[in-house]
């Protein structure tokens, strides 16, 4: 049997965001369903027609969504709660689940909520280990599922009107429960199982009866780990799948990492297929090998889903050959769905050109696999050209002076421990930072960033675009920053920012200032919905040419006495938003960006900031997805923050902002980090979130969010010092900061204005004597 090719999914969003402008026009008003639905099919058919001229065998449908494929399952299986499915029709109920209805929406780097009208949107959350957000099935006991939906039936008989026969995919029935997040505390969303596979058995059946051969379940859930009970669950699903539509095959397919102890229970399924990340995980295709019987047709995850460089076919065909001669039924696929990467490197023009030779989008991991096809299938010499193409690549890429330099490696190299720890330990700094700072009590400040107005985002796309002249540009964000400095210094506020008015994007910011990285003019990648980014590539060696935001800390300190932060985006936060070159331990890179940064924190103490803000936005979600391997994650990014920061003095006060509150897992880590003082997101959660820093566990200065920056609405003072109140109850009143959940640049200056007024207040009325 010869060797074919699948994709597992293609991007959705279209080579021009298409599906993106599409969403947009639609909820807005400006264009109607039946055009929505017009426009989504022309994608659909697009990317078929795309990936069948590519010479995929197996082409996945169902995998297209118009928001996510998570919330598709949810509409499919009738877990739609009541509220939702009085809103209208179909379409109108799926998208007030993953908008909400008459709310408003907020989004901030990581998450984002929805606020007031009449019903909010369903929770989103994070795919996996991925920047993918998708919305979390809610899930409540005695629950019961039926088909409302035959999306996947409607997709594939679409694909065969086209005359293609597609591999429907759907989230495998385990995936989706553990994905989801039960209404009442006790819950187990597995005990729902008996009550989904009916409806997935339904499914299968309809499946097959519209002419499909094959179905991938996904079952991302396999590479987590997990208990006895839940394995037995996967055997339980799986016999009833089996059983449900005798003639139809199903590929499992896992992703995101290695099945370790999972393995034997996936080859013993009774499925057709097994899909493996060897990306993630190389080393699981011997012991797939060794366990899976001869029967089971293997899928081999080989051409990194998850990232953008081109594959080593050489290496590729030498490792696969030999499981090509044992087996049967082999099929070569990416590690995982392409919903991962960008699109088409044929769109990127600009990039430098020895770059571009390195790296591989969707389009290009397709031609790759059909490369590594051809040559089981014809023989090496059968594409002899390729293979010398790739080695020329993978030759150029490690010899590059632009990707190898010296000192930075000779720097790394040189990093000690001692270069990770502050002077003094966190009591002396405190007493050298309270002498120079003479700060009052509940000292107020804000996250960093102000409202990125109209105006704002006008002048830099004016000046991108060269209509806006470098000192024109300059002249207006110096008068930006003037007013906001004024502006914190009427109402009173304590240590003040500079609004980061300069900034497009917390990472691209400084990734366009350091070396080693490169920007994509349409390399968008879905985040969730309609919202798409365009991460940085970082290919070589990191290092700073020049200070990258001394000149605006010093503009911003000239116009005040009062103390300025400097505000820099942390390692782990650049390293986690972009895609992170291959060929160095994503540790080592970090490593490089923390020195780097740490020119920065030294320069800034050098040009006199006594108070240095580094944002590690994303420390939390770069958590491996099996608990063993935390405590390696947690060493190195934590001993990168560390270093980014020990280079100054004890007397210069280091500030981090985390935007989320789930700390309880991580706090020795947290206190590991020794900032001196940690802002974080606590607003919403009432402070029961400031539980993992309680009991004395977390010896350094708090500054629990009390703004909620996600909602429009304006908090009262009373709110804030109750807030407050309970924080104290919580930590020592010498402890506390006051400041926002996060930064204030997605909201209006008419929102920011009464509640930073309104803050302000409540620090100074907690500093009054009691009554
Ligand atoms: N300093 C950044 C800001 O205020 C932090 C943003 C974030 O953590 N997401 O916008
Ligand atoms: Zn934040």
């Amino acid at each position: 049997m010869p060797v074919t090719i699948a994709t597992l999914g293609f991007p959705r969003i279209g080579p021009r965001r298409e599906l993106k402008f599409a969403l947009e026009r639609y909820w807005s008003g400006k264009s109607s369903a039946e055009t929505l639905e017009d426009e989504a099919r022309a994608l659909r058919a697009g990317a078929w027609s795309r990936q069948r001229s590519l010479g995929v065998d197996h082409v996945p449908s169902n995998d297209f969504s118009l928001y996510d494929h998570v919330l598709d399952m949810s509409a499919v299986l009738g877990a739609v709660p009541q509220a939702y499915r009085a809103v209208g029709t179909p379409l109108e109920t799926y998208f007030a689940m993953a908008r909400g209805r008459g709310a408003v929406i907020e989004a901030c780097a990581g998450h984002s909520h929805a606020h007031g009208g009449d019903l909010p949107a369903q929770e989103m959350t994070k795919w996996f280990d991925t920047n993918y957000h998708y919305v979390v099935p809610r899930l409540s006991p005695g629950q019961t599922f039926e088909l409302t939906s035959t999306k996947p039936v409607d997709a594939f008989l679409e694909a065969k009107a086209l005359g293609v026969t597609t591999r429907p995919v759907l989230v495998g029935p385990v995936s989706y429960l553990k994905l989801g997040k039960a209404t009442q505390d006790g819950l187990d969303p597995l005990s729902l199982l008996d009550g989904v596979l009916p409806v997935y058995a339904e499914l299968l059946r309809r499946l097959a009866a519209a002419g499909a051969e094959s179905v991938q379940l996904d079952e991302p859930c396999l590479v987590l780990d997990l208990t006895n009970v839940e394995r037995a669950a996967l055997r339980r699903a799986y016999g009833v799948l089996a059983d449900a539509a005798p003639g139809l095959k199903i590929m499992l397919t896992t992703y995101f990492g290695g099945l370790g102890p999972n393995l034997s229970t996936a080859v013993t399924l009774p499925v057709s297929g097994l899909h493996l990340d060897l990306v993630r995980a190389p080393g699981q295709l011997a012991d797939a090998l060794a366990q899976a019987p001869a029967d089971l047709t293997l899928s081999l995850g080989v051409v990194d889903g998850r990232n953008i460089w081109r594959a080593n076919l050489s290496n590729l065909l030498q490792r696969l050959e030999p499981a090509a001669a044992e087996r049967r039924g082999l099929i070569l696929a990416p590690s995982c769905s392409l919903l991962h990467t960008p699109l088409d490197l044929a769109q990127e023009s600009a990039l430098d050109p020895d770059v571009r030779g390195w790296l591989a989008f969707a389009a290009q991991k397709v031609e790759e696999l059909d490369v590594l096809r051809r040559g089981l299938n014809e023989g090496r010499s059968a594409v002899r050209a390729e293979l010398e193409a790739s080695d020329a690549a993978v030759a150029s890429r490690r010899s590059s002076p632009k990707i190898h330099d010296p000192a930075v490696q000779a720097r790394v190299h040189a990093v000690t421990p001692r270069m990770a720890r502050r002077e003094g330990d966190f009591s002396e700094r405190r007493a050298a930072q309270a002498a120079r700072l003479n700060l009052p009590a509940y000292p107020t400040t804000t996250i960093g960033s102000f409202p990125q107005t109209q105006g704002v985002r006008k002048a830099r796309a004016a000046h991108d675009k060269r209509a806006l002249s470098d000192a024109d540009y300059d002249a207006f964000l110096r008068a930006e920053t003037l007013d906001a400095v004024r502006w914190q210094e009427e109402i009173g506020l304590d240590v003040l920012v500079h609004g980061e008015f300069e900034r497009n994007d917390m990472v691209q910011y400084f990734g366009e200032r350091l070396s080693g990285f490169a920007f994509t003019q349409n390399a968008w990648v879905q985040s969730y919905g309609s919202r798409c980014v365009r991460p940085p590539i970082i290919f070589g060696d990191i290092s700073r040419p020049a200070p990258m935001t001394v000149g605006w800390w010093a503009y911003a300190q000239s116009l005040t006495d009062l103390p300025m932060k400097g505000m820099l985006t942390g390692p782990v936060t650049i390293l986690q938003w972009s895609f992170v070159r291959d060929d160095i331990s994503r540790s080592q890179t970090c490593r490089q960006i923390a020195l780097a940064l740490r020119d920065e924190v030294v320069d800034l103490e050098a040009a006199g900031a006594k108070i240095i803000q580094v944002d590690e936005a994303a420390l939390r979600e770069g958590l491996p997805l099996q608990r063993a391997d935390w405590p390696v994650y947690l060493g190195w990014a934590i001993g990168c923050f560390r270093l980014a920061v020990s280079g100054v003095r004890d007397e210069t006060q280091i500030h981090t902002h985390m935007c989320y509150s789930d700390f309880n897992d991580i706090i020795e880590a947290i206190a590991a980090m020794d900032a001196d003082v940690i802002s974080i997101e606590t607003a919403r959660s009432q402070m029961e979130l400031l539980e993992a820093f309680s009991g004395g566990g977390y010896p350094n200065e708090i500054g629990p969010g009390v703004y909620d920056i996600h909602a429009p609405r304006t908090p009262t003072v009373e709110e804030m010092v109750e807030l407050l109140r309970k924080a104290g109850e919580r930590l020592a009143p010498d402890q506390l900061w006051v400041n926002p959940d996060c930064g204030l640049k997605t909201r209006k200056w008419e929102e920011v204005r009464p509640a930073l007024v309104n803050m302000v207040t409540a620090a100074r009325r907690l500093r009054e004597p009691a009554a």
